[in-house]
């Protein structure tokens, strides 16, 4: 497989922080719905072509993580006119793609932290303040983090945010409402979603449910689960109509988890990583100051 730039910094990035926590081997090989302990990690099957729009995920996270209310009511579509990021207020967002099979059925995608199997977060977190959980939420400890946002430089999707205007900034992502999960529940988002377009279970179950509707339904589904393999598997699968490229779902992001692809790297050159931390810090603050140029990262 060919790996691009972009996705060579963010292996390097997780690589770095494996090796900055203590030079160990990355976390255990791939388990695909396991935690190492055999626990069955918790997922969220998205289908797409039951989701009407009707961001009701979006408010829900909104006021479960009691985040301030956006300048754009949650009732506007007017949001749909440009895509959308995460930003430290939006932990979960809508977008809205044409639909080649049927133009008058547009097709709207969330987007979030995929809540990797393996999570290169968490791995290139020195201080454990992103933490994969034995039933699959990639929590976030605030209290830990000591913002230097090797998280966001090795994450494949750009999932975590920093709140860059804060006098005490932290990092912000969905963390799957472990609270809730942890207590038998399921997350806001699933809980509001009014069409059943966002469905929580286990991801070993969700995988078969999503197979089956496939199966049954050739014509409704392009044939493919994205989730269940992209960066070694996530929690949060997705269904479509359409081939996902068109809904900018990253395929770029290869099928082995990041922190596995990094082992051979570590142990084959380790004197690169005394220079690790500089090099992490200025390429951070080189891309985030490109993205200030260009508006993004700026709420
Ligand atoms: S999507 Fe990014 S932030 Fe979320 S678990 Fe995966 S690596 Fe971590
Ligand atoms: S709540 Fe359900 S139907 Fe509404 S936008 Fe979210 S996923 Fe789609």
């Amino acid at each position: 497989m060919t790996i691009s730039r972009r996705n060579f910094l963010k292996v390097a990035g997780a690589a770095g922080g494996v090796l900055l926590a203590g030079g160990q081997k990355p976390a255990q090989a791939a388990v695909p719905d396991a935690d190492p302990k055999g626990l069955e990690f918790y997922g969220m099957l998205i289908d797409t072509t039951k989701c009407i729009g009707c961001r009701s995920c979006e408010e829900a996270c909104n006021e479960k993580n009691k985040l301030a209310k956006p300048d754009v009511s949650f009732s506007s579509e007017t949001v749909f006119e440009k895509k959308r990021d995460t930003t430290p207020e939006a932990f979960t967002v809508v977008n809205k793609f044409p639909n080649p099979k049927d133009p008058e059925k547009p097709i709207f995608v969330r987007k979030q932290c995929m809540h990797c199997n393996q999570p290169a977060c968490a791995t290139a977190c020195l201080v454990k303040a992103l933490e994969k959980t034995p039933e699959g939420p990639v929590k976030y400890n605030k209290d830990r983090c000591m913002g230097c946002r090797y998280c966001m430089v090795s994450c494949p999707f750009d999932a975590p945010k920093y709140e860059y205007n804060s006098n005490m900034p932290y990092l912000k992502k969905c963390v799957f409402c472990f609270d809730k999960v942890k207590n038998g529940e399921q997350p806001a988002c699933v809980e509001a979603c009014p069409e059943g377009a966002s469905f929580f279970g286990k991801r070993r179950e969700l995988l078969e449910i999503a197979r089956q509707r496939i199966y049954q339904n050739p014509d409704k589904y392009h044939p493919y689960i994205y989730g269940e393999h992209e960066a070694g598997g996530t929690s949060m699968l997705f269904l479509s109509s359409v081939p996902v490229e068109k809904l900018d779902l990253r395929m770029n992001v290869g099928n082995t988890s990041y922190p596995e692809k990094t082992t051979g790297f570590l142990y084959a050159v380790p004197h690169i990583f005394i220079l690790w931390p500089t090099f992490l810090f200025g390429l951070s603050y080189l891309t985030h100051s490109k993205d200030k140029e260009n508006g993004h990262g700026e709420e």
